[in-house]
């Protein structure tokens, strides 16, 4: 039997080789990126959401607020060395965040850090480019965003982007930058939510940016496709945790975005509650199907269960995991 590493090794070889355009489409398989936005469920609701979402824009302190409504949360810094950006949102919503981006300031967008690879968290970054941000990531969400992806659990396939939306600037471990007064220390996680996650810390004002690996109040999704894991994601919340005290603003990459550590404390503590019922079902024998009939979540369900990913879709991703 074929592993799942293995289909997705074997599909994207094959997408690379048709990508060409008539090639792939003549095959009736390979449709562009808007088409699968149209058919498939999640990208679809996230993409729809954001489309038609206003903006809401919360200002936290030192010149750091935060735009919720285009895809993850994404973080701004205001001052004379331009704006810098924590994630560029879904591309359609576009208009809503150039009139939020203006209300904070004149000055233009200069920088933009990707915390991971995922659609809607850089969507954006081709307009955020061609607006002139020099675009910074993790090495491993460069390589993603150069070529496509699939991922299994949303039945879905990311083509390339333009190469202005390629990041420019890549780091493996750790870079502080200075702008705006502040210093910015941003670092790899390692193997979280994805292969890519980057903390991004804004020292001064005391805020962190937590990524896709904390959905606040809400499960989270964890992308095995590009090497997340369930106990990777246990373990970037620990570092979180560690790097923050109780006056921190952290911001979550889904969810409330305006969190704290007590909130990241219940999120971090619920996945390793439901990761030990489910690793309990599956270490008795228990197939995949079977661990959701028993509804290992059951606890936690009323208030994490309310999103887009629910109760069934998280066990599984759990069980993926152990
Ligand atoms: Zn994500």
């Amino acid at each position: 039997m074929q592993t799942s590493r293995e289909k997705l090794q074997s599909r994207r070889s094959f997408c690379l080789c048709c990508i060409g355009g008539a090639g792939a489409a003549a095959l009736g398989w390979l449709t562009p990126r808007q088409a699968f936005a149209e058919a498939r469920g999640i990208v679809s609701l996230i993409k729809d959401s954001a489309a038609t979402s206003p903006i809401m824009t919360h200002r936290l302190r030192n010149n750091v607020s935060v735009l919720e409504g285009s895809g993850g949360n994404i973080a701004v810094l205001t001052g004379a060395d331009g704006k810098v950006l924590v994630d560029g949102g879904i591309g359609v919503s576009r208009p809503q965040l150039i009139k939020a981006l203006d209300a904070l300031g004149g000055e233009p967008i200069t920088h933009l850090i990707n915390t991971h690879w995922h659609f809607d968290h850089t969507d954006g970054n081709e307009w955020l480019h061609a607006a002139g941000a020099r675009i910074i990531a993790h090495q491993n969400t460069k390589k993603h965003l150069s070529e496509i992806q699939r991922v299994e659990d949303w039945d879905y396939n990311f083509l390339p982007p333009p190469s202005g939306a390629i990041p420019s600037e890549v780091i493996t471990n750790a870079r502080e930058l200075k702008l705006n007064g502040m210093s910015i220390a941003l670092k790899y996680y390692g193997p979280a939510h994805t292969d890519g996650d980057l903390s991004v810390a804004f020292a001064e004002a005391n805020i962190f940016h937590a990524g896709d690996t904390f959905w606040n109040g809400i499960y989270p999704f964890i992308d095995y496709s590009t090497g997340g894991s369930i106990d990777g994601t246990i373990a970037a919340c620990d570092a979180t945790l560690a790097a923050t005290n109780n006056d921190t603003i952290i911001i979550p990459g889904h969810g409330k975005p305006v969190s704290n550590k007590a909130e990241l404390k219940e999120f971090r503590d619920m996945l390793a509650a439901i990761r030990d019922n489910v690793a309990k079902l599956k270490s008795a024998g228990k197939t995949r199907d079977e661990a959701v009939d028993a509804r290992p979540t059951a606890a936690f369900d009323a208030k994490w269960g309310q999103f887009v990913i629910d109760p069934g879709f998280f066990t599984r991703i759990v069980y993926q995991g152990v």
